[in-house]
């Protein structure tokens, strides 16, 4: 894809904050030259552990924190050049909900409309009550509205200027599996309706189902960015986990293992190749080391692992 084509296009963004209070060094480096390009019209998932820089890029992006350096681009402007361009073409539901609890949703729909200048004859307050479900809160004070029902309105709130992209930085934290599920679907008709979506978060699971692109990203570096089936099935790896007849001193080996671990004094996991060897295959290579198998159980490589295989690699190099 050209960087033209790109919703939003990041190249070498570097953020060091300032450091605190009498702290030494330089202040922390949360994004160590981070480039990806986020393509129109998906559902890309920004993932990664706590701390990673998640937040940081996304509110870079959103013109709410200041680069250190690099260039961002968002619906091809500049941040740096027509950060009111680029600010207008995202709307942003942010990490940490803040609403005035004295407001009605409706009226922090037609607040915020207001703040954007969009004239009332074109204001979508009522259309964006409906959209996130909540056209019969209309009228009720924020604060007597339920956690999911705030993060609903702020993502009606972030869509008031209809802006062609929506970026949600952990919209499931600390939300129950029956609104999560709301999210999702709230999500997907954003999306289905043409807002291309960013979202951030470090739910696996979530990403592997919403997302049709997932970039992750540890400790402020990118580690992979790649369509989520290229992701899953990149892993064409299984994990069988042993409880042998003894104490294991000498873990077994062989080519297609790509990890063996040991877990208790007798059981192992042994990673695998798919495309190399079988789960019979392996059975039998772990026997022919003298090994006695009392139990074997086997599952499927899923993001976690892929997760953890990504980001071991990197920390190992
Ligand atoms: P994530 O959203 O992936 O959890 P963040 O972007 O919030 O990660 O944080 C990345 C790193 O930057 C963390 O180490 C965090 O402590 C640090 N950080 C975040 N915000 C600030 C800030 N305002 N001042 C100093 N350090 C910060
Ligand atoms: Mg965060």
């Amino acid at each position: 894809m050209s960087e033209s084509d790109a919703a939003i296009s990041i190249r070498d963004v570097v953020k060091r904050y300032a450091p605190t209070g009498s702290e030494d060094g330089d202040g922390k480096l949360a994004l160590d030259g981070v480039s990806l390009d986020v393509p129109q019209g998906g559902i890309f998932g920004l993932l990664g552990p706590n701390g990673a820089g998640k937040s940081t890029l996304i509110n870079i992006i959103a013109g709410m924190v200041v680069k250190t350096s690099g260039q961002v681009s968002v619906w091809g402007h500049d941040i740096d050049a027509d950060m009111r361009n680029a600010k207008a073409s995202i709307g942003i539901v942010p990490q940490e909900i803040v609403f005035d609890p004295f407001f009605t949703p409706f009226e922090v729909l037609e607040n915020q409309g207001g703040m954007w200048g969009v004239a009332k004859a074109f204001r979508r307050s009522e259309e964006l009550l409906k959209a996130v479900h909540l056209e019969d809160k209309r009228n009720a004070y924020a604060r007597t509205l339920s956690g999911g029902m705030k993060r609903r309105l702020m993502v009606a709130k972030a869509m008031v200027h209809s802006p062609p992209i929506l970026v949600l930085d952990e919209p499931t934290a600390g939300v129950d599996v029956e609104l999560r599920r709301l999210l999702w679907e709230l999500v997907c008709e954003l999306n289905d309706s043409g807002v291309t979506v960013v979202l951030t978060t470090h739910y696996l699971e979530e990403a592997e189902q919403l997302c049709d692109r997932i970039a992750i990203i540890n400790h402020g570096r990118l580690i992979t960015n790649k369509p989520t089936r290229e992701l899953v099935s990149m892993m064409s790896e299984k994990i069988v986990a042993f409880t042998l007849d003894r104490d294991i001193e000498q873990l077994p080996t062989h080519p297609a293992f790509t990890k063996t671990a040991k877990t208790g004094d007798r059981t192992i996991e042994i990673t695998f190749d798919t495309e190399k060897v079988n789960t019979g295959e392996v059975l039998a290579l772990v026997q022919g080391q003298g090994f006695g198998i009392e139990d074997v159980t086997t599952r499927e490589a899923d993001l976690e692992d892929v997760f953890v295989h990504l980001t071991s690699a990197k920390e190992a190099a």
